[in-house]
């Protein structure tokens, strides 16, 4: 299997030092919003920020890939006496709950790193450095595509059984001469 170099973006989080400030949400919604900087909501935030102030908890928390459907069931942690709320660590739009969507449409938001930008603006922008962005070279196998097409077709057979998948291709290929 070939290999090729990757760029991985972590943004670190030290919630230690985060002081719940939320800068870093005006200024994401303030960069994503059309045209750019036109205007600010944090609930538009791709990264959004856990804060009880009472219970001295302030956590960023990013946006990641949309769930089609919710989990089976739901975590909820008790970290040094403190306890946060079911999938408060969770970085899915999902189903289940309204974080990570656009008010409006309920469409899913995703953190993209601020694309086009050299570094982060929720990094840039915040002052206590609870966010720092470390980038690395990471080295990952590449799947031809002659093995995807053997995967895909295995895991047909799999599910249909052989028969059903050649004379499906056997209907395609019948259907693909008459129109030529
Ligand atoms: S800008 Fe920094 S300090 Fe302010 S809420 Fe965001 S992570 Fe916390
Ligand atoms: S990296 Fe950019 S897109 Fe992602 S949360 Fe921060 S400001 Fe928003």
């Amino acid at each position: 299997m070939a290999t090729e170099k990757k760029i991985v973006k972590t943004i670190k989080i030290n919630a230690d030092l985060c002081n719940g400030c939320r800068a870093c949400e005006m200024i994401c919604s303030a960069f994503h919003a059309e045209p750019k900087y036109s205007s600010n909501n944090p609930a538009r935030s791709r990264v959004q920020v856990l804060r009880h102030p009472l219970e001295d908890i302030y956590i960023p928390v990013y946006a990641g890939e949309s769930a089609g459907a919710e989990c089976a069931g739901r975590g909820v942690y008790v970290i040094d006496g403190k306890e946060y709320e079911e999938c408060a660590f969770c970085r899915s739009p999902c189903p289940s709950r309204e974080d990570f969507k656009e008010p409006d449409s309920g469409l899913p938001l995703k953190c993209d790193m601020c694309e086009g930008e050299e570094e982060p603006l929720c990094v840039k922008w915040c002052i206590t450095d609870a966010l720092v962005l470390e980038v690395r070279e990471e080295e990952v196998e590449v799947v031809e595509e002659q093995e995807m097409l053997d995967i895909g077709l295995a895991s047909l057979i799999e599910k249909h059984g052989k028969q059903k998948v050649m004379d499906a291709v056997a209907r395609m290929s019948a259907s693909t001469k008459s129109l030529k």
